[in-house]
């Protein structure tokens, strides 16, 4: 079995800067399995199942990467899962202090497992799913943010 990594996350929805790490994690990886979050605080737009399909829609073209759901704490769905690397994406010094405090609680709960931060490509550092939903709901055109056809689900969602 070759050199496996999950990036977990909440993915509400999915954005150009989740994708552009996927596919630089892609090329680091066998397989690279997202993993995406059951509602912690029901707070998310979008079901699991939507989250999910929409990610897999997106990352269609891109073989060795998967798409699945988990509950509960992402260290122990890797470990179950017999993987020991965690992927997150790094924006900006804002994403630091908290990234860093889940890496090093996720350490201290499994030492085994690693956290690699990617940086994705400037034009997107500054692109959230948070940003992208309240945009919405003002009327901005999202296109260059995320794919058409999750803006499309974005609409219809906030209709
Ligand atoms: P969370 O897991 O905190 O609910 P998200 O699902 O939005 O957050 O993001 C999952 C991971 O992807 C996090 O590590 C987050 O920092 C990262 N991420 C989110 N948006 C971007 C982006 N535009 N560029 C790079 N990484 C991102």
């Amino acid at each position: 079995m070759g050199l496996r990594a999950v990036y977990p996350g909440s993915f509400d929805p999915v954005t150009y800067g989740h994708l552009d790490i996927i596919k630089r994690a892609s090329l680091l990886f066998d397989e690279v399995i997202v993993a995406v979050a059951h509602n912690v605080d029901k707070s998310t737009l979008f079901s699991v199942e939507e989250r999910v399909a929409m990610l897999k829609k997106a990352a269609a073209r891109i073989k060795n990467v998967s798409v699945t759901d988990f509950d509960g704490l992402a260290v122990n769905y890797v470990k179950k899962n017999g993987i020991k690397i965690i992927i997150r994406g790094l924006r900006m010094i804002s994403d630091f202090e908290y990234e860093f405090q889940m890496a090093l609680t996720n350490r201290k709960l499994d030492h085994s497992i690693e956290t690699i931060f990617m940086m994705p490509n400037e034009c997107y550092s500054y692109v959230s799913s948070k940003l992208i939903k309240e945009a919405a709901m003002l009327g901005a055109d999202l296109k260059e943010f995320v794919p058409l056809f999750v803006f499309k689900e974005l609409l219809k969602k906030l209709k």
